[in-house]
């Protein structure tokens, strides 16, 4: 059982109460962030100088992750340690795990950090969470690419680690595509998933502490654009309620057969079933805050960091309540370039978007990483829009995307 570590109290190490975490990305800068609201210290392990969270953290350990000096030193400075990103190394979350406590486990790490892992737990949890992946392969041999069933195609070949933001996956029409996709993917071990026709995909976030307890925020209504998270809509009548209810109680079992403790995000895919009705499909899980629940930082009670802090801490969770209607924006490197969305005029030299004009506009709340240089496809940010009515949300943020030069939101 984890001892619960009070906020502004001296640990064990007679320094003030310090909680670690694993990368310094934007999702680590963000549970910085929550953790100093409350009065924690925070120490980051990333080698990048100018990482979004090390900027910002007490502490910043500039050293490979599976680093032993610097893992020693963040067990020194830290009562216990997180992660913001699925590719660090489950190894480093292991030692860790050793002498201090650690949420996730490397366990669960190791588990969403593997294609072929996660899509197994996911089908062993079928029975409590009564959903199943996409149809899939495992392919790691040329015999297993041979022996590929013709059902999965046209399929999507995605490598079995270090994929995000859709990269490391193409999508294959034949055999011959497929055996082209893994080539050209380095003949890594990699899975075929069969190409589901998509009616819209959601996510959902749980908390779980060590004692087992879990809550679940809203579900939320993701649009993708080029395999990147463009939306997230988390408000009435943007998914069907008793789907939404069933994606919550997949993702809390899901999390309990994995005894899972800390933030876990679980996407999944809406389909027509066989008798016509909408059906979820279980994509990926994250084991840490996700993009789509940043909403909750300025809709919810609670926000999806807040929550990590407190499963880290074993403080209480109780049910967080969504008190506004909201939809978060995603702020790609592109804007930097593309004043208004106008491609033909990119310019040379990163341009601030118009962040003056969409200020302006009440419920509209800008979240920059601090990300010292923009990139094509790079997450520099994201806006959460508030309101108090759907309609007010969604005219705010039609008016955030035309200021923006950003596709607007569907009918
Ligand atoms: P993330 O940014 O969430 O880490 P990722 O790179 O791990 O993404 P996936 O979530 O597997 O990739 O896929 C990215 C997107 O591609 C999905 O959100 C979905 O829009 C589309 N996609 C993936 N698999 C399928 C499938 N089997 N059928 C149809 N569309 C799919
Ligand atoms: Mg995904």
């Amino acid at each position: 059982m984890m001892k619960t570590l009070l906020p502004g109290a001296m640990s064990g190490t007679g320094q003030l109460m310090t909680l670690g975490v694993m990368g310094g990305g934007q999702l680590g800068r963000m549970f910085v962030q929550a953790a100093q609201a409350m009065g924690y210290f925070t120490a980051v392990l990333d080698p990048d100088p100018a990482s979004p969270a090390g900027l910002i953290s007490h502490f910043h350990i500039q050293t490979p992750y599976d680093d032993e000096q610097g893992l020693a030193q963040l067990m020194q400075r830290c009562e216990a340690i997180t992660t913001e990103f699925e590719n660090v190394p489950a190894g480093a979350l292991f030692t860790l795990g050793a002498h201090r406590p650690v949420a996730p486990s490397s366990q669960c790490v190791a588990t969403a950090q593997d294609r072929v892992r996660e899509k197994a737990h996911f089908v062993r949890s079928a029975p409590t969470s009564g959903v199943l992946p996409a149809p899939y392969a495992a392919i790691d041999t040329p015999e297993l690419l041979a022996a590929a069933p013709a059902d999965l195609l046209p399929g999507i070949l995605k490598t079995s680690r270090m994929g995000y933001d859709g990269k490391g996956q193409i999508r294959v029409a034949d055999r011959a595509a497929l055996a082209a996709a893994w080539d050209q993917l380095g003949r890594v071990p990699c899975v075929l998933e069969k190409l589901l026709a998509l009616k819209a995909e959601c996510s959902v976030i749980v908390a779980r502490g060590a004692d087992g307890q879990c809550v679940s925020f809203p579900v939320q209504k993701n649009t993708h654009r080029d395999g990147i998270l463009a939306l997230t809509e988390v408000h009435e009548g943007a998914l069907d309620a008793a789907l939404a209810a069933r994606a919550q109680q997949a993702t809390m079992a899901i999390a309990h057969e994995l005894n899972y403790v800390g933030v876990l995000c679980v996407e999944f895919f809406i389909i027509d079933g066989p008798d016509g009705a909408p059906t979820l499909v279980v994509n990926e899980m994250a084991p840490r805050p996700h993009n789509s629940g940043h909403y909750t930082q300025n809709a919810c009670d609670l926000s999806q960091f807040e929550a990590q802090v407190r499963a880290l801490a074993g403080l209480p969770l109780p049910t967080p309540r969504q008190h506004s209607p909201a939809i978060m924006v995603n702020l790609l490197g592109d804007l930097w370039f593309e004043p208004n969305g106008v491609r033909a005029q990119r310019s040379e030299q990163p341009v601030s978007p118009p962040w003056a004009q969409v200020l302006a506009l009440p419920g509209t709340h800008l979240h920059l990483y601090g990300k010292l240089s923009a990139r094509h496809g790079r997450k520099m940010g994201h806006l959460n829009i508030t309101g108090a009515s759907v309609a007010e949300v969604r005219d705010t943020t039609a008016k955030v995307l035309a200021l923006l030069g950003l596709p607007g939101l569907d009918a």
